[in-house]
């Protein structure tokens, strides 16, 4: 097969693959919000089929479905094209997935977000459907927290400037967004955003005044250095961290 992607998949094919103990299906939601001056609103929907096929390969006889999108951004309400969904939808729509998929007959899903605004609700339907379907093994990916501590490391590792693989907009998805294809990064509109630590009080004025009450130009981060290399680099990173967390989850259900 020349693709992981279900939706490139005819039904024949995929039929066959299941046939072939391709029994793992990787579900990823993304947004469809503003990414400051220099990208393009469907950043992490680009993230997300990046990420997804590349952890099918990785995981082994598993296929990656359609990137959900929109997700859970009403923090990026205040700019231009963003669009949220109300989480009863957001939710319905990933059961809705992972019933077809059950239907089709693969036995382990694993759920993954390439937006920060979906992991907590994620990981409610995770445990909501793992207890639902006690048969099939329902993980998900890679905690916001564990997330936020790898960039950090990247900035360390990199020898950036504490802050500036910031989250959003920032070093790290601009990177990536270069490696994955140059044509999504505006180079003369990357602006410097905010560059420092988002806790406490400053991250509760982040989700309930939205992204502007912190960063006027809506970047947490400083994409203005972004290398496609540098991409290469956080992206192999972050999909091994992303491949052992899940094998291991896989494994601990097997185990349990
Ligand atoms: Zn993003």
């Amino acid at each position: 097969m020349n693709t992981l992607l279900l939706e490139n998949m005819t039904w024949s094919e995929i039929m066959d693959a299941l046939a072939d103990g391709y029994d793992t299906v990787v579900i990823f939601a993304a947004s469809i919000e503003q990414h400051g001056p220099g990208l393009p609103e469907v950043t992490d929907t680009a993230l997300g089929y990046f990420e997804a096929e590349d952890l099918a390969g990785r995981l082994g006889h598993a296929l990656a479905a359609p990137v959900i999108r929109p997700g859970l951004s009403a923090h990026h309400m205040g700019f231009p094209g963003s669009i949220t969904l109300r989480p009863e939808i957001f939710k319905g729509i990933v059961e809705d997935y992972i019933t077809a998929y059950i239907r089709h007959g693969f036995k382990k899903i694993v759920l993954c977000s390439s937006h920060g605004g979906n992991f907590k609700t994620l990981e409610e339907i995770a445990r909501e459907q793992a207890e639902a379907n006690p048969e099939i093994c329902i993980v998900t990916g890679v905690s916001l927290d564990e997330l936020d501590e790898s960039l950090a490391e990247m900035d360390r590792i990199e020898g950036l400037e504490p802050g500036t693989c910031g989250g959003h907009a920032c070093d790290w998805e601009t990177s990536i967004m270069a490696l994955i294809d140059e044509n999504y990064v505006r180079r003369d509109k990357l602006q410097r955003g905010y560059v420092g630590p988002l806790t406490g009080e400053l991250l509760d004025k982040f989700f309930n005044e939205g992204v502007g009450s912190v960063s006027p130009i809506g970047v947490m981060g400083d994409p203005t250095g972004a290398d496609k290399e540098r991409g290469r680099r956080y992206f192999e990173y972050f999909q091994n961290l992303q491949t052992e967390c899940i094998k291991n989850k896989i494994k601990e259900w097997k185990d349990r």
